[in-house]
């Protein structure tokens, strides 16, 4: 399978908006963009898999030349509007709008980040109740974290990140993150994808440091090719819920994939060039938007 990135910026994206901080001017003067983090599978057989919709998406499939009508499947990771707002553009899709599709796209969800998202992306403000789980447009699966599903002959598994956890730890004050989405009705999923060939490839963005001991486990035990972790921040605590670059150096040492990349980095990073330097010492890609490889 051939995976593209087309976004591999945080929620705020760089340059952020307005922002002078050294980060955003350095990538101004360079010309350099990451929007907000998306990532899209091309299967052997041409299908695509989409993960997660920013609001950026349309834009996206133009800029890397994305064929949008092979896309059969979409996997949301969490409720995060940085993930998700470009979700209107497939709740939308309507005959009487002038839509016209071979067959209905795949969305494979957890269920409250279906409902917190589908009240939230309404263009109708007087109508807010949830919108339908099926329509000639669109089919929601509802995923749940640890239970593998197929989409053909990919075997994909969701596993809990403890992104959300960590933050709703953080605002009850507690000192280590809730133990299981479970607890707190809030999954973040990180997903691993196998081929038919034994190839895997894993994508774990919005992901806390304090990863839940299922998680580890089941990293542990698979053999991990290639790998795209979240990198937001150069230097932060777990209970933001991100990784910084002290814990993805821990992470490759702790996993050790064959090949590993980041994405979601935000400007409370090193600037681009220090911060591809400090990956590539650690034996890790540095990553940009449009960049492809394959698994
Ligand atoms: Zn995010
Ligand atoms: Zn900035």
């Amino acid at each position: 399978m051939k995976v593209t990135l087309l976004g591999t910026g945080a929620d705020h994206c760089i340059p952020a908006f307005r922002c002078l901080c050294p980060v955003c001017q350095d990538a101004r003067k360079r010309g350099i963009t990451r929007q907000n983090s998306c990532a899209v599978i091309e299967r052997d057989d041409g299908n695509l898999i989409l993960i997660d919709m920013p609001p950026q998406i349309m834009l996206m499939f133009g800029n890397y030349h994305i064929p949008d009508e092979k896309i059969y499947d979409v996997l949301i990771t969490h409720r995060h509007a940085d993930h998700t707002l470009g979700l209107r553009y497939l709740f939308h899709g309507k005959h009487e709008k002038g839509f016209s599709v071979k067959e209905p796209v795949n969305l494979h969800i957890p269920k409250q980040a279906f409902e917190s998202i589908s009240k939230k992306i309404h263009s109708d403000k007087k109508d807010l109740q949830l919108h339908p789980t099926e329509t000639d447009f669109y089919k929601i699966h509802f995923i749940e974290t640890y239970k593998s599903f197929t989409i053909r002959d990919t075997k994909v598994t969701p596993i809990e990140t403890g992104h959300l956890l960590a933050k709703i730890a953080r605002d009850a004050n507690l000192d280590k993150p809730l133990k299981s989405s479970e607890q707190s009705g809030e999954a973040t999923l990180g997903f691993i994808f196998e081929n038919a060939d034994g190839k895997t490839f894993a994508y774990l963005l919005d992901a806390s440091m304090k990863l839940p001991q299922r998680t580890v486990e089941i990293l542990e035990k698979k053999k991990i090719d290639s790998l795209i972790l979240e990198c937001t921040y150069s230097h932060e605590s777990w209970f933001t819920g991100h990784f910084d670059i002290d814990g993805v150096v821990e992470f490759k040492e702790k996993f050790k994939p064959d090949w590993m990349s980041v994405s979601h980095v935000s400007h409370k990073n090193l600037k681009t060039s220090d911060l591809a330097d400090k990956l590539a010492k650690n034996g890790i890609k540095p990553s940009f938007d449009g960049m492809s490889f394959t698994v």
